[in-house]
């Protein structure tokens, strides 16, 4: 049995499949394969580990309907029309909880970067600008015992949560579709409405997954219901925010900074105004770029491949109805 890999993985997860029997074959290049390639190489293959965001929609599991299995690299699968895929019998699995800690200590080193205008003294220092001490200028806001208001308060957010808790006495109020009790549990955390997590917070930090209910859920409507004070972040997906709106409520003052490592579209445009601003902080979609993270994800999604070969269920399938039928 025959599984592709459409980008290099580390040599760890490669080496699992192989000791289960698998024959690997594995796109070597740094590009991402055009859809026209990886239908073509998905061909003659039982199995796919998927790396990356490429587009798989409708017309990929029409002609990939004999696939057995899909192995994400990636939590977020709003890349992936989940209904066709169920619909051809392919179950995909995704690489839930092995970036959570990675992620949050981007969402964390943003709230701290853009609450002391860090990036903004970064590129002075590169660009050897003189400044002369001015007790007043360009001041930063300090965390401590503010309000962190979480959107999507599952895995990500949760450590988020701990890390806010844990060097700032952060208070966490979060809105969820549905109230995560853990969290509350561990953190304190308060369940408010979407309006007053807007309201309330001094930092609000988006992690819920890209859906048609989240897309541009920070929108014009909803910076005004921020505090003129407050920090937007967000690490989920460039999407859930506006980025035009965004530019105009920093531009006007209706919050104070923002911190994303998702940006739409990516990578940014260099004309984009954001990267002028002092009180904004971008990367590059760096949320889970660590050695550990991952190796964890590679594995991850071998083995939900070694798991579809032996005729058991994915752990980590996303579309359990597959299963059903
Ligand atoms: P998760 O554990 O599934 O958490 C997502 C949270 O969002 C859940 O608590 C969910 O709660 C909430 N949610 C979903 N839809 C919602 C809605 N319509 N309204 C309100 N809340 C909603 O996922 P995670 O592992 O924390 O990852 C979150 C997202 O981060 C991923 O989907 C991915 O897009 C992104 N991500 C980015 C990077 C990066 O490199 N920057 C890395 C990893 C992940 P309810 O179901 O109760 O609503």
């Amino acid at each position: 049995m025959k599984v592709f890999i459409a980008r290099n993985i580390p040599e760890k997860a490669i080496e699992q499949l192989k000791e289960k029997g698998l024959e690997v074959s594995i796109n070597r290049s740094r590009k991402h394969l055009p859809q026209e390639q990886l239908i073509a190489q998905c061909q003659d293959s039982n199995f796919l580990i998927l790396v990356g965001n490429a587009k798989l929609d409708s017309l990929f599991f029409e002609k990939c309907a004999h696939l057995e299995g899909i192995a994400l690299t990636t939590v977020g699968f709003d890349h992936v029309d989940l209904a066709a895929a169920t619909k051809a019998g392919i179950p995909i699995s995704n690489t839930a909880g092995s970036l959570r800690k990675t992620t949050a200590d981007i969402a964390f080193l943003l709230m701290i970067a853009v609450s002391r205008k860090a990036f903004f003294y970064a590129k002075e220092v590169r660009e050897k600008q003189k400044r002369s001490f001015d007790f007043m200028q360009d001041l930063g806001i300090e965390l401590e015992k503010k309000t962190l208001g979480i959107y999507g308060l599952g895995d990500i957010g949760l450590e988020l949560a701990k890390m806010a808790k844990a060097a700032y006495g952060m208070k966490i109020i979060y809105h969820n579709r549905t109230k995560n009790e853990e969290a509350e549990k561990l953190v304190d955390a308060k369940y408010v409405s979407f309006a007053d997590l807007l309201a309330q917070s001094d930092v609000v930090s988006a992690h819920v997954n890209l859906s048609p209910e989240t897309k541009y859920k920070f929108n014009k409507d909803a910076f005004k219901k921020m505090k003129n004070s407050a920090i937007f972040i967000n690490t989920a997906r460039g999407k859930i925010h506006q980025e035009e709106d965004l530019i105009v409520a920093l531009q006007q003052g209706e919050i104070w900074g923002a911190g994303l490592d998702v940006t739409d579209p990516e990578p940014i445009s260099s004309e984009n105004p954001l990267l002028e601003m002092p009180t904004v902080c971008i990367l590059p979609h760096i949320g889970s770029a660590t050695v550990e993270a991952r190796t964890k994800m590679a594995v991850m999604a071998a083995n939900n491949i070694i798991c579809a070969k032996t005729g058991l269920e994915m752990p980590q399938v996303i579309n359990k109805e597959v299963y059903m039928k």
